[in-house]
């Protein structure tokens, strides 16, 4: 086993996973010299520390995607790489599981084959500059959101050959500031980070390093569904919507002809097997209570592996029309705001933000119809102010599952999802003494700063 092999590899790992098997222990207390021992580590090698406590605590890179012996060897025969192929069906299994639409994953490998193998962009240029230059779309945008994504990215130490270590610009591969395995303009990445991508249930995307295969898959899949390609669709008409990727006919031709070539080859998408290779366990075990808690102690001490996130937002982020009050929002009257305010259409889906069980659903009060859930011992969540509530309490849910419909009831002026996290159950919380930050529980993309370089 892999883990077996790391753990003879290096003394300090099997120091520290006795450690971390101490904090899972015993909930807060945790010992100094663990503390110094693992800062010592985080800071000393800091991809080390990430790539070996991400997987542990069931955050960071344990969803990898894999085909079955059979389909690997058919595959390869094929002359495909079976993890890239897996990759890509697993791109298209999420686009159809959250649009109801069907991309073929031979479109998928013939751009992304395109795009980074020989790859008809070569030369060096500097990412930054060439957005400003890039005169056919808006140059203010790309620069900011190339910007963005610079500081993104030194902000998850995400360096490769095209992004220099002192983060003073990503060069090469880019003929009009584009980036990454897909071919991304600056300002598309930036919503994939955003939106498209959180969406996927695969939280290590939200590292938005766009070289990541995984990721580049997810980007190149969202964005022909936005430009309206479809796997059933005539070979002149998937031609015609890739002008959306390309303005090039005949390289659109080459694409499409070369998907078709590839689709034979490794056989229809939904006949290959893919499976995550670790899947996550719900409910709230004794093991996941103290997988909680040891995330909130190394987050509370700092060392919580960089880009970690274990709750989803409640809506989905297409469905979030925009954020009418944040945490802390200022009240004006002396008052917070003990949580986030999601604006959204009558009806919308309202999700579990993680693994749990609901404690309480009730139709009373402020919150009008809401729905608690437990995650953890000390970790409750609110959804309140919904149309409709599609789950009873008791009731074991898993993240991402509908538990009700975005209203308007209870003291509420207009459609919206009042999304509060707290360290006390319904019974005995107090509004805002008890509540926490949900920030910090949610992901790490956030908006474009105002002032970016
Ligand atoms: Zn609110």
């Amino acid at each position: 086993m892999n883990t077996a092999r790391k753990l003879l590899g290096a003394g300090i790992w099997v120091t520290m996973t006795f450690f971390v098997g101490v904090a899972f222990l015993c909930g807060y207390i945790v010992p100094i010299s663990t503390v110094s021992a693992m800062g010592y580590v985080h800071d000393t090698a800091p991809d080390k520390y990430n790539s070996y406590l991400s997987p542990l605590l069931g955050i960071g890179c344990y969803l990898e995607y894999d085909l079955s012996p059979m389909d690997a060897a058919r595959v390869t025969a094929a002359g495909q790489k079976p993890s890239t192929v897996a990759n890509a069906i697993a791109a298209t299994k999420w686009i159809q599981r959250t649009y109801g639409v069907n991309i073929d994953s031979g479109i998928l490998l013939s751009i992304y084959q395109y795009e980074t193998g020989s790859g008809s962009n070569v030369g060096s240029c500097d990412g930054i500059k060439k957005a400003k230059e890039n005169k056919a779309l808006n140059p203010e945008v790309e620069e900011k959101a190339a910007k963005w994504l610079l500081a993104h990215w030194k902000k998850h130490g995400v360096i490769n050959q095209y992004i220099k270590s002192d983060y003073s610009g990503y060069t090469g591969g880019c003929s009009a500031g584009e980036i990454g395995g897909g071919q991304f303009i600056p300002s598309e990445a930036f919503h994939r980070c955003n939106d498209g991508l959180s969406k996927s249930g695969d939280r290590t995307l939200r590292s938005c390093d766009f070289w990541d295969e995984k990721t580049t898959m997810h980007a190149i899949a969202h964005h022909l569904y936005v430009i309206g390609y479809r796997a059933g669709q005539s070979d002149q008409k998937k031609v015609e919507k890739l002008y959306g990727w390309n303005h090039n006919q005949d390289y659109r031709k080459r694409l499409v002809s070369r998907s078709k070539r590839i689709n034979n080859a490794v056989g229809r998408t939904d006949v290959i097997t893919y499976q995550p290779i670790e899947n996550l366990e719900y409910g709230i075990s004794p093991q996941e209570d103290a997988r909680v808690t040891a995330i909130i102690v190394l987050d509370t001490i700092g060392l919580l592996p960089e880009g970690s996130t274990w709750l989803e937002a409640p809506l989905a982020s297409e469905n979030i029309t925009v954020v009418t009050q944040d945490w802390k929002e200022d009240l004006g009257n002396g008052l917070w705001h003990p949580a986030i305010d999601y604006g959204c259409l009558t009806g919308a889906t309202i999700m579990a933000v993680g693994p749990g069980q609901v404690v309480k659903i009730s139709s009373r009060g402020d919150f009008g119809k809401h729905v608690w859930i437990q995650h953890a011992t000390n970790v409750f969540t609110v959804s309140a102010h919904l149309s409709d509530i599609s789950v009873v309490e008791g009731q074991k849910v898993q993240q991402g599952q509908k538990i009700g419909e975005c209203g308007s009831t209870g003291n509420s002026t207009g459609p919206h999802c009042h999304f509060g996290v707290y360290k006390k159950g319904p019974n005995e919380f107090h509004y805002r003494n008890d509540a926490l930050n949900p920030h910090l529980y949610l992901g790490q993309c956030g908006p474009p700063p105002d002032e970016t370089g």
